[in-house]
């Protein structure tokens, strides 16, 4: 006869006030809600048992009825260049890539906020995964708290797999948590959502959050942008503009836009003038990505790096600001655009201790 147990509810990703909820209906006092949020967000303590200034009577009791949620990376990769790939299990089964990527004195993770994504982006391997479910805020959260670097990260971008303003209940929720005083109260300043763009999701998002916004921009033109980006039929960037515009970026919000550079396809000077015509008057800086190739994918080529330079070039004399970004990680599929999880093909890590 198989013995099946059922997972218990995880605190990870619960407010104090549900936590208030949880110790009431437990019997235990009220002000233990508030120890609790501070184990599970501040300390990232994972095991009830640890969670010493709570009665062993009521740990006990806890213990029955919840787990906190945290679960180590199922498998991981490391790069050469210091990059690490992550695959994290989700509550309902599935398995999400977080990347963390250390840089002098930064280090930054990549988290991803869906199984896959509906968006459907033709450069990107998790738009060719399609969409298989949203991911809770306990498994957003346990990226970055069961993360092994977690004691370096600086900062946090939503720029794994998913699209964060389809899944924008999860996103606000586990940003609120980091910058919350009983998480680690995090400036928003170190954290980055990044979009496609969505029309219900993006003022919203400018309403409700004050992270900083990264929209995925990789051509100026509309049916251009179309054809590798579904997401500007329903939503296009001239929209996107006209709303972003009726916000204040000179403050500590930043705004950038991502662009991919594909060799020989937006990486001329008719697309450089054009980004310049779009983004004239608006506070905010541009990153360019080089292209990295996908398996079975030959309509993109990648851009030649003197080409980049002339881009990059060309908007910054014109007063936009723009960088090239450093690649990172693509010698495991952690470079941008690569992370995929239909298909498993990294190894098992060494068991959690
Ligand atoms: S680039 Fe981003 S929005 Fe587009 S398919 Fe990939 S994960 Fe989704």
């Amino acid at each position: 006869m198989s013995t099946t147990t059922t997972p218990k509810p995880v605190l990870l990703g619960m407010t104090p006030e549900e936590l208030k909820t949880v110790v009431l209906e437990l019997g235990m006092p009220a002000f233990s809600a508030k120890q609790l949020a501070q184990w599970i967000y501040q300390k990232g303590e994972g095991d009830i048992q640890r969670m010493s200034n709570i009665s062993v009577a009521a740990r006990k009791k806890l213990a029955e009825h919840y787990d906190v949620g945290f679960s180590a990376p199922l498998a991981e990769q490391h790069s050469a260049d210091g990059t690490s790939k992550y695959l994290f299990g989700t509550l309902d089964g599935h398995t999400v890539e977080t990347v963390f990527i250390p840089d002098d004195d930064r280090g930054t993770v990549c988290v991803s906020c869906q199984v896959g994504c509906r968006m459907a982006c033709s450069f990107c391997m998790t738009g060719r995964q399609g969409f298989q479910g949203q991911l809770s805020v306990a498994d957003i959260l346990n990226q970055i708290y069961s993360l092994p670097e977690r004691e370096r990260l600086t900062n946090i971008v939503f720029m794994g797999q998913g699209e964060p303003l389809d899944n924008l209940d999860a996103v606000l929720a586990a940003t609120r948590h980091l910058m919350a005083d009983y998480g680690w109260a995090w400036s928003p300043r170190r954290i980055t959502v990044s979009t496609a763009g969505l029309r219900k999701g993006l003022k919203r998002f400018l309403d409700e959050s004050p992270c900083h916004l990264a929209i995925s921009l990789h051509n100026p033109f509309p049916e251009e942008r179309a054809a590798i980006m579904p997401a500007e039929r329903s939503y296009s960037l001239t929209e996107m503009l006209e709303l972003l515009h009726e916000y204040d970026w000179t403050g500590q919000r930043r705004l950038s836009f991502e662009y991919i550079v594909f060799g020989g396809q937006n990486d001329s000077n008719r697309y450089a003038r054009e980004l310049v015509r779009l983004l004239s008057g608006l506070e905010c800086r541009v990153n360019l990505i080089r292209w990295h190739a996908l398996p079975d994918e030959d309509r993109f080529r990648e851009a030649d790096p003197v080409r980049m330079a002339a881009f990059r070039d060309y908007l910054t004399h014109r007063n936009v600001r723009c960088t090239i970004r450093a690649s990172r990680g693509q010698d495991i599929d952690a470079a941008c655009g690569l992370l995929n999880t239909k298909e498993q093909n990294i190894q098992p890590s060494a068991p959690a201790l």
